[in-house]
């Protein structure tokens, strides 16, 4: 009964159908050093992306990070109970936080910072596919919980129209598919072009970005959301959008970035 089927349902099978016959098509690649894959390469989860070399990069890369931004917290943190880095220890102590947990796949460093810029100037919806991959199951490891829902950090409208789309967006959406969880793109919008982040240190980039992003609707305190971003680099981003969040009635946000900028 083709009006039982939602038109939802018949993207999610129209784009299944389109990986499928792209796959018959063309050889797959590795998204990171572009080596052709065999036919016979081993297929489920992030092998389904990588050689065998480029897996081992990945695979060998889980540290422990900071609960509030993401830092990796060095040698055998949890040997000394450490849950926090030292910029956001005396932070939580001090504020104690709603539930807030942090995910980050990697550091921002060569070769994972390539596969950002690919997929920021390039249109890399491969790189896409992969990064959302990874994120989703990088989140199920160091959380052990699904969000309900996820919400990638906007870009101005201005970005929007320049790029054609939001990098962020693009990875939440195919997180969202390995989660099987709603993405809502409208959810947060950035209601101001902040001046420019890059010359600017820790607290002067909080203080830039405070009131720049807003909830569009009332968020249920019983939802846990994932906050979706490429690239986290001091956190002032995602937590001007946990502010925002948490206004309008969240209580429980993780923070779900692919690459942390190392200190
Ligand atoms: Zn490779
Ligand atoms: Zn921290």
């Amino acid at each position: 009964m083709i009006g039982a089927i939602s038109s939802k349902q018949v993207c999610e099978l129209l784009y299944r159908t389109c990986l499928r016959v792209g796959d018959t098509a063309m050889p797959r690649r590795c998204v990171s050093c572009q080596l052709g894959l065999q036919s016979a390469h081993q297929r489920g989860g992030l092998k389904d992306f990588l050689c065998r070399a480029c897996q081992a990069l990945v695979l060998n890369s889980p540290e422990i990070r900071c609960k509030r931004c993401g830092l990796t917290l060095g040698p055998r943190p949890q040997a000394f109970g450490w849950t926090h880095c030292r910029h956001c220890r005396p932070l939580v102590a001090e504020n104690p936080p709603n539930r807030v947990d942090c995910v980050v796949c990697c550091d921002y460093t060569a070769p994972f910072d390539q596969w950002i810029t690919r997929l920021k100037y390039g249109k890399a919806h491969g790189v896409a596919r992969f990064l959302g991959h990874w994120l989703a199951l990088e989140t199920l490891e160091t959380t052990g919980l699904q969000p309900d829902l996820l919400i990638p950090v906007p870009c101005s409208p201005d970005k929007l129209k320049q790029r054609g789309y939001n990098q962020a967006a693009l990875i939440a959406r195919h997180a969202g598919r390995v989660l099987q969880r709603p993405v809502h793109t409208d959810w947060l919008i950035k209601t101001s072009e902040a001046g420019a982040q890059a010359e600017l240190g820790r607290e002067e980039r909080l203080k830039n970005l405070r009131g720049a992003f807003q909830a569009t609707r009332p968020v249920p305190a019983n939802l846990r959301i994932g906050l979706v971003d490429d690239v986290m680099t001091t956190g002032a981003t995602l937590q001007s959008c946990v502010a925002a969040l948490e206004k309008a009635g969240a209580n429980s946000i993780v923070l779900m970035a692919v690459c942390r900028t190392p200190e």
